[in-house]
């Protein structure tokens, strides 16, 4: 018989009749597909699954000793007989979790009942449910595995078997209707026993030198820990070995960034960065110094810049991707800024172009002599403007082009690309940004990603690990910080009263206001059955308040769905003082800056995420004075919303925001979710709890790439790359 391995098979390990039940429910066709599928949790005796993590509907498990059990016989409506309803409660820590299990027949009743009775200690598993009456969970006929029976008598009767699972700690896994958790543990168990080798992608030098366990031993105990220590072995082993094998990936592909040539990007004496300096009418921050200083020194390398600049809203940032620009058009290269969004786009090129006044208007009446210009290239653009814009890119009259998507598109030609800044990186995929390095030509640019998204270091080094990473830490003096409150209108109701005289407070000191809605209105569908309230509708409310509480001032609305020109001048009137109140949705999310604006109130804000509310919020206190975010909702206390917006009001430290939002997501959304990662493998890192694996493995990685960069003499390592390279997972890695 041929050895069994990962790749064998499922039928050669555990028979056909279990193969085919694995490959309906979960697809499965491999060994390693089914010793993949990792345990959600492990109990031993005394312990349960954690009830508040539960959600209706899922499959859970728990030991628990019965504490009451009762029998009632009822008249089953549908056929007129008389049918029995178990009703047993359970202690699971200090809630209680009803058993419900139904019987026809009088004597399965009766055993049943005899079975269950208080005192005895079982393995439950089945569908939680949440009884509404009750105000606990409940599983309707639970599997059931009696651990220790109550009654003395038949308590000498407990198998061998039985005793083991009395002492050992158990897998919990994933389960369906059909494949409970058990069957998935005896299957396992099998497949281990059968299992002849397992190839380890970690090499031996690197494992041993951790302590660390080899991957056959590592699954073994994973699933069948003698011991809680064993478990833990295990799962500190294979986190080791699922970071090394994605810092695998990115270690090579820095690597053949880092051999790949580019133009050094020197600039010159008297340049336009030098006059753009030289009038700048703030000093930059120290932030922006050291930054700026590494990417000169990264533009005058020979190899492209691959560089995230991270930075809070308002840090800055854009005055620092200019002064890159500047530097690549002294060289005789221009640069290309690709933002999200048409107003983004519009912004920052009116932003740039007045920032650098004279110096972008080159070849014209009163431009500077050697000034370049400033194009702007968005889908919105009429025939004329799109073509002009497109020429000034092709013959290099513009030394910077700003745009939308529609940069990307392949009729857009430049003289000489030579740096690609990407604004809001979460918006764009790599293939976009490939997209756009592919107009320099055979020789790739330098590449500067900026993002007001803060991620936890670990968090960027899996997700943007091809990029160096460069922080802005610290605000431009003389911004004051923003003040934010919850408005929590099931407990406060009154205080939207007190939010809305605020405004007009504010308005009548001269300033503006945004308020936020979660969706347009209109025509949009609504909650159908008239129970809740629907949310926030941009089309709503703006009548709404400028016929009621902030009647008389100037209220207008910006959104999506509005024509782009129509849009425009809305921004422009905003920009120019003469709208008082601006209701819209998120399109004023990102980048949109009037320093006139000091409160913003988010209605509804519980349906915005942490790093989307924070952004929100940028917008106000920019112009030096103190700004206000109220949010606004109807989220119940002790709810995980709330809890989020209380986060979001207690702190404006972005990178700890971004932790409490993964936290909140759990991180599926980062790395995968759990099926996109069964045949990679990428299961059971988590980016935030596994900071020291992540880096351990990074340097680990890089070590063995840098000794041998095609992993010739790890072929293990290699398939294990290529598999996840294939997967989901890569792209996880690289768009995120
Ligand atoms: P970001 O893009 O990081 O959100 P911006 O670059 O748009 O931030 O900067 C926000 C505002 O702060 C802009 O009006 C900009 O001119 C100004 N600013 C940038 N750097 C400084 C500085 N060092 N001192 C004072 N103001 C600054
Ligand atoms: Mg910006």
């Amino acid at each position: 018989m041929p050895a069994i391995t990962m790749e064998s098979k499922l039928s050669a390990a555990v028979g056909g009749k279990a193969a085919k039940a694995f490959a309906d429910a979960f697809g499965y066709e491999t060994v390693g597909d089914l010793l993949r599928h990792y345990p959600r949790s492990w109990i031993g005796r005394g312990e349960t699954s954690d009830l508040s993590e539960l959600q209706p509907g899922e499959h859970t498990t728990v030991i628990a000793r019965i504490v009451s059990s009762g029998q009632h016989p009822y008249r089953d409506r549908r056929t007129g007989q008389m049918a029995y309803r178990l009703e047993t409660v359970v202690e699971v820590g200090d809630a209680k979790l009803s058993l419900t299990f139904f019987d026809k027949k009088r004597h399965t009743a009766d055993w049943r009942h005899n079975l269950l009775s208080p005192g005895t200690v079982g393995m439950f598993e089945g569908r939680a449910d949440w009884d509404r009456y009750k105000k606990r969970w409940q599983l309707v006929h639970p599997q059931t595995d009696i651990l220790e029976q109550a009654d003395a008598l038949t308590a000498g009767a407990v198998a061998e078997e039985e005793r083991r699972k009395l002492n050992a700690v158990r897998a919990i896994y994933p389960a369906t209707k059909k494949l409970s958790s058990w069957k998935i543990e005896g299957t396992v168990k099998i497949a281990l026993e059968n299992l002849d080798s397992v190839e380890d992608p970690v090499p031996d030098d690197v494992r041993r030198s951790r302590g660390l366990l080899d991957a056959h031993a590592a699954l073994r105990a994973l699933h069948r820990p003698d011991s809680w220590q064993d478990k833990t072995a295990a799962l500190t082993s294979l986190r080791f070995q699922e970071a090394f094998v994605a810092q695998t990936i990115l270690a090579r592909n820095r690597a053949a960034l880092a051999a790949l040539p580019a133009h050094p990007r020197t600039g010159r004496e008297g340049g336009l960065l030098d006059r753009f300096d030289a009038r700048l009418p703030f000093d930059l921050t120290a932030g922006q110094r050291e930054v700026g200083e590494q990417i000169l020194d990264d533009l005058a390398a020979g190899h492209p810049m691959h560089r995230l600049l991270q930075g809070e809203v308002g840090s800055g940032k854009t005055v620092v991707a200019l002064r890159a620009m500047l530097r690549v058009i002294d060289s005789g290269g221009q640069a290309a800024l690709l933002a999200p969004t048409e107003v983004l786009a519009q912004q920052h090129a009116r932003s740039l172009a007045a920032m650098l006044g004279d110096l972008a208007q080159g070849g014209m009446l009163g431009g500077a002599d050697d000034g370049t210009r400033v194009a702007l290239l968005t889908g919105s653009l009429g025939a004329a403007a799109r073509k002009g814009a497109m020429l000034d890119a092709a013959s290099g009259a513009a030394g910077i082009v700003v745009g939308t998507h529609a940069l990307l598109e392949e009729r857009v030609q430049f003289a000489d690309l030579g740096l690609v800044v990407v604004d809001e990186q979460h918006r764009f995929g790599v293939e976009q940004r490939a997209a756009l390095t592919a107009k320099a030509g055979e020789v790739p640019p330098h590449v500067l990603v900026m993002t007001a998204t803060p991620i936890p270091r670990t968090v960027a080094m899996t997700v943007f690990g091809d990029l160096e990473t460069s922080t802005l830490a610290e605000l431009p003096a003389g911004r004051a910080p923003i003040q934010s409150s919850v408005v929590p209108l099931r407990y406060q109701p009154q205080w939207l009263d007190r939010a809305w005289e605020r405004v007009r407070e504010e308005v009548g000191k001269g300033h503006q206001v945004y308020v936020v809605c979660p969706r347009i209105g209109g025509d949009e569908k609504e909650p159908a059955d008239g129970e809740e309230v629907p949310l926030a509708g941009v089309e709503e409310v703006a009548p709404l308040l400028s016929s009621g509480a902030l009647h008389g001032l100037r209220v207008e609305m910006l959104h999506g769905r509005m024509p782009a020109d129509h849009k425009d001048r809305v921004m422009r009137d905003f920009a120019a003082g003469e709208i008082d109140v601006l209701v819209s949705t998120t399109v004023i999310e990102v980048g949109v800056d009037v320093a006139n604006a000091t409160v913003m109130v988010i209605l509804d804000a519980e349906r915005f995420g942490v790093s989307q509310l924070h952004q929100l919020r940028g917008r106000v206190g920019r112009g030096g004075l103190p700004g206000l975010c109220l949010l606004v909702t109807r989220a119940e206390q002790e709810t995980s919303a709330m809890e989020r917006l209380s986060a979001v009001a207690a702190t404006t430290d972005g990178f700890e925001l971004s932790r409490v939002d993964l936290e909140q997501r759990r991180e599926g959304d980062v790395l995968g979710s759990a099926q996109s990662g069964r045949r990679s493998g990428l299961r059971l890192l988590s980016v935030l709890r596994d900071e020291d694996v992540i880096v351990d493995a990074r340097e680990a990685a890089t070590e063995v790439v840098a000794a041998d960069p095609d992993l010739a003499t790890h072929p293990v390592l290699a398939a294990a790359v290529r598999r996840l390279d294939e997967s989901e997972q890569a792209d996880y890695l690289e768009k995120a």
